[in-house]
């Protein structure tokens, strides 16, 4: 096991800031002081409650209570362990990581299988990229199928490092056994059709792609996870997916299709007032529009649009253009979008043309360039004029009864939006798409809610979940732990005065305290900001973070401290005392008990009590 020196953890922390670290993920807005804000990543809502301390280097959520330093943040949301965080940010941020003698470098044994997986992925997207660029026939031939058929450049197929599989799908077997990559990871990693109880060897190893071209998928972190693979005249006819256009990787441990969408690690770093992200179909398209200089183009993986791709979205951008083709598959994806994307509170227009019958992204951008993008936009239809018009084509003429069909198909989809704000807008705008009457389509879409929630009462409902109680926070236990992060002094005379026995270790707070005295004792505390070796759990280390999040106005700490030594003693003497005033009370209950030690134990415990708490301590 590599094991950090704790003084290179240390430095690690001090020169990464963390709101470089954060930022990758969440666009961060100034909340007053050092302070910043913004969507929380670890769950989902609509307004920020995930607040940012870069100066502190610790962040906290007071929507759900995750909190940490720059290197939790990384180890949660990359699904990291201690070490390789520490590593991914020290390769992000140019640190040299120092290992403990003895210990052994960085190795390949403790990776996880994640980690892995993603260093797989990264060789399989080289070696694709060299098959794509090399001087043979397979090579020439993807080049003149990228430049000739797909009419992309050289250059772009750099940029994105497209890549090739000639139709044996040679090499990547072999060339990863020689970078001797796991059995789990090659097992795992999509690539590969492999028996199950098949030992791991050159001749197991059957490429899932052989004659394509290939597009690497990279994660919202520019990691690439998965392939999609683009049919080609090479394609060989024992592909068990001749004829699918396109290929993806399956789900494996770094692939998520619902998850991913193409292109959002370039795309969220464009998106900005005036520049929305465009929602396009596939992968191609999205190359298309970054080739033309649209650069904020993202597309789903696969045909489908998931709530959780939007609100992967919706932490960076609320708005988005969608640009579908406008054949009926095109139309249709366009309508199962448009409630999830109301969900998610997304500002959603459509991109159309005006007078054209039908439009492919694709081929509009590559033969118009840039402004087709502004003519599109100038034409762009917003969702619910889309909706309707999807819905009833032609409202002019159209009979009551079909004009009642469409408004339904539209109230579903309004329904879907959580602001009362926005469904009265929506019905106001939907009443005069389709020609009907404000007043009565308002009425109309009440009755389909009414009618909605009494189907939803009809269905067992599941019991809420309690929110996490916060059973520890008035403890005095609770309180003292906060006066020896802030006012770090008080720590050593508090440790050497409070008996640990008075400490209740029931709870994550009188742990802490119990340990962080201990510390304070044995002159080994490391200091408020380096404290990873002494948390054990999250529990703990969130409870740390809340607590040095909190900037508490105290006058004078040591008496605020002596008066938590008070509350504790007379805690844990005061049960004693009540046993025994009901022991003297009932004289023949306890027979054991002689009242003469009892009355002396009593005005013992009353002296104690009594005793005055004085803190030394030295500045
Ligand atoms: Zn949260």
């Amino acid at each position: 096991m590599p094991v950090i020196k704790p003084t290179c953890v240390r430095d690690l922390k001090l020169r990464v800031n963390l709101a470089d670290v954060v930022s990758r993920m969440v666009t961060l807005r100034k909340a007053g002081g050092a302070r910043l804000k913004g969507l929380c990543p670890f769950h989902n809502e609509k307004t920020p409650s995930f607040n940012v301390d870069p100066d502190k280097g610790f962040y906290k959520c007071f929507g759900c209570g995750k909190a940490g330093d720059a290197i939790t943040f990384v180890r949660e949301t990359e699904q990291l362990n201690f070490t390789e965080a520490v590593e991914a940010l020290g390769k992000r941020f140019g640190i040299v990581i120092e290992y403990e003698e003895g210990s052994g470098g960085p190795s390949s044994a403790d990776r996880t299988l994640r980690q892995e997986v993603f260093d797989l992925h990264d060789a399989a997207a080289e070696h694709f990229y060299q098959a794509f660029k090399a001087k043979d026939a397979t090579g020439e031939y993807f080049r003149k199928y990228w430049t000739e058929k797909r009419r992309f450049t050289p250059e772009l197929a750099d940029e994105f490092k497209i890549g090739a599989v000639d139709a044996q799908g040679s090499g990547l077997g072999a060339a990863l056994l020689r970078r001797k990559f796991s059995e789990e990871a090659l097992r795992r990693c999509g690539l590969f059709f492999i028996y199950d109880d098949a030992a791991i060897t050159l001749h197991a190893l059957r490429s899932r792609f052989r004659g394509r071209l290939m597009i690497p998928i990279r994660d919202h972190q520019g990691r690439v996870c998965a392939f999609t693979a683009r049919q080609t005249e090479l394609t060989p006819d024992d592909d068990p997916a001749k004829d699918a256009k396109y290929v993806n990787s399956p789900e494996t441990p770094v692939f998520t299709k619902g998850n991913l969408l193409f292109n959002l690690d370039r795309a969220r770093s464009n998106v900005g007032e005036g520049r929305p992200f465009v929602m396009v179909e596939g992968q191609l398209d999205a190359l298309r529009c970054w080739s033309v200089g649209l650069k904020t183009a993202i597309a789903p993986q696969g045909t489908s649009i998931t709530e959780s791709q939007l609100v992967l979205l919706r932490r960076y951008h609320t708005q988005v253009e969608c640009f579908f083709d406008s054949d009926s598959a095109g139309q249709k994806a366009a309508l199962r979008f448009l409630p999830m994307a109301l969900k998610a509170g997304l500002e959603i227009r459509f991109l159309t043309l005006a007078g054209a019958e039908k439009i492919d992204p694709d081929l509009l951008f590559l033969e118009r360039g840039l402004a087709a993008y502004d003519e599109v936009r100038r034409a762009a239809q917003s969702a619910m004029a889309f909706a309707c018009r999807a819905a009833l084509p032609e409202p002019a003429g159209a009979s009551p009864e079909l004009k009642t069909r469409a408004a339904q198909t539209v109230y579903e989809i309004i329904a879907a939006a959580e602001s009362e704000v926005a469904r009265a807008g929506f019905i106001a705008e939907a009443a005069s798409h389709l020609r009907l009457p404000v007043a009565a389509a308002q009425k109309d879409f009440q009755t389909y809610l009414a009618r909605l929630s009494r189907q939803a009462a009809a269905r067992p409902e599941i019991a809420p979940v309690a929110p996490p109680t916060t059973s520890s926070a008035h403890t005095p236990e609770h309180h003292l732990l906060l006066l020896c992060l802030h006012f770090e002094p008080l720590g050593k005379p508090l440790g050497a005065t409070l008996p640990h026995d008075w400490i209740d270790v029931g709870h994550a707070a009188g742990v802490l305290l119990n340990r962080f005295l201990g510390e304070f004792e044995h002159d080994s505390w490391p200091g408020r900001d380096h404290l990873d070796t002494l948390l054990e759990t999250p529990e703990e280390r969130a409870l740390v973070a809340t607590l040095l999040f909190e900037t508490p106005v105290i006058d004078d700490p040591a008496k605020v401290a002596v008066e938590g030594l008070r509350q504790l003693r007379a805690r844990s003497l005061e049960p004693r005392l009540r046993q025994i005033e009901l022991a003297l009370a009932n004289p023949h209950a306890d027979s054991e008990s002689d009242p003469i030690s009892l009355l002396k134990e009593r005005s013992e415990i009353h002296r104690q009590l009594r005793l005055p708490i004085t803190l030394t301590i030295n500045l």
